[in-house]
């Protein structure tokens, strides 16, 4: 079956049609600046990447133009859209409603509205892209992945926070995390290449890439993550703060003479390693500071790697145990050294890391060394391929 699978966020649209039999990318892309002016980059498997200026004014006509863009009779990989089976979307936030994977229909669209509160940036985008396609691929069954469901497996010491209780009960306020769909995907490849018993294992995912977080996942199921009610909680990020004391809100909103979205917007876009740096949000940049000397740089690069040490140091004792630790997203699959520094915390866990393997790049790889207790990886995420999965599975 030819699945599309598509993450519709406010002002982009990321795509990509995946043979779910050779689980080989047809064509992959990415519409930007909907509602601005509009471009559409699409790259054919082994084509050369297509860049389209038409104006995109909305998800509708971006979807329509992703769906023209695969039919191409030049750069297209399909003859007629009769081809695609289904429709795979990434739906930010499904509350404690959604633990698994749905087909869509009338039910989960007004259950994922429902959840919008919890995330009003990126579920009303979500629907759009649903209710696009749906209309313009009436009949094609369409699946809702969530971000968040992986995580519904939080025991409540986990996942509640230390406030009035009636918060949680009258308003949901507790504890989601999210990126669970690469959450979920690479424990599943750890405890593989690991050679786990999926059944009795504990494994650490550290997903750092510009939104970062971490879980914990024993015997499979996730038992604490990072992030929060929203994904401002827990590491460093590119841009966010990650955790911090709940009075600095109160306390530079008096001498900056910020309102509560003012502080909300330093804290999702000016903080994280941009904001301790003032340099960039980007590692390779950061990176190329720090050598040169830029203390900032070198101070936000130390913070992350710290904070990344000690989430694991909890999340190990969470589990009693950790027998392997995966590293995944665009920092933790790419920057080796930000890797080793991370791991240099862990010689209480008696990890040891293999320079060369830790070198390896684009490739699922054991980096800690054969006398090392735990073994430490770096396995690239797929979240498409995991919602491609997800909506085969449900529409078989
Ligand atoms: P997201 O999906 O959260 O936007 P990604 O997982 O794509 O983020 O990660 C993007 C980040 O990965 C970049 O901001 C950059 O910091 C980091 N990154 C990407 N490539 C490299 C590299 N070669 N070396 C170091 N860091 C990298």
């Amino acid at each position: 079956m030819k699945v599309l699978v598509i993450n519709c966020g406010s002002s982009s649209l990321k795509y990509q049609l995946i043979d779910s039999e050779t689980e080989q990318a047809l064509a992959v892309g990415l519409c930007e600046r909907i509602g601005i002016d509009g471009r559409l980059k699409h790259t054919p498997a082994g084509g050369e990447k297509v860049v389209l200026e038409d104006p995109l004014p909305n998800h509708e006509v971006a979807i329509q133009n992703v769906l023209a863009a695969l039919t191409n009779p030049k750069y297209g990989v399909i003859k007629d859209l009769s081809e695609i089976g289904a429709v795979g979307h990434r739906v930010v936030h499904g509350g404690e409603k959604f633990t698994t994977s749905v087909i869509i229909d009338e039910n989960v669209i007004k259950g994922i509205e429902e959840c919008s509160d919890l995330a009003p940036l990126h579920n009303p985008a979500n629907l759009i892209g649903i209710n696009a396609c749906r209309k313009l691929m009436p009949g094609v069954p369409e699946v809702a992945v969530f971000d968040t469901a992986f995580h519904q497996t939080m025991p409540k010491e986990a996942y509640l926070y230390g406030i009035p209780y009636e918060y949680y009960e009258k308003y949901k306020v507790r504890r989601y995390g999210f990126h669970g769909t690469s959450h979920s995907y690479v424990s599943k490849r750890a405890i593989d290449i690991a050679k786990l018993d999926p059944n009795n294992s504990k494994v650490i995912v550290c997903h750092l890439g510009n939104g970062a977080s971490i879980s914990a996942v024993k015997d499979g199921k996730s038992v604490d993550t990072s992030m929060g009610l929203t994904p401002l909680e827990g590491l460093i990020m590119g841009t966010r703060s990650g955790d911090i004391d709940p009075a600095i809100m109160e306390y530079i909103a008096g001498k900056e003479k910020l309102d509560i979205a003012g502080i909300m917007n330093v804290l999702n876009k000016k903080s994280g390693v941009f904001g301790m740096s003032g340099v960039s949000s980007d590692f390779r940049d950061l990176d190329a500071a720090a050598t040169e000397g830029n203390e900032l740089a070198k101070n936000a690069i130390d913070g992350f790697v710290y904070r990344v040490a000690k989430y694991v140091g909890a999340y190990a004792a969470a589990m009693n145990g950790v027998d392997a630790i995966a590293f995944t997203a665009g920092v933790g699959e790419n920057d080796k050294k930000v890797r080793k520094a991370i791991c240099e915390h862990f010689g209480f866990l008696g990890v040891k890391i293999d320079d060369e393997k830790n070198a390896i790049r684009g490739e699922e790889v054991i980096i800690s060394t054969p006398d090392s207790k735990v073994k430490v990886m770096v396995i690239p995420t797929n979240e498409e391929l995991a919602i491609c999965r997800e909506t085969v599975a449900l529409c078989k």
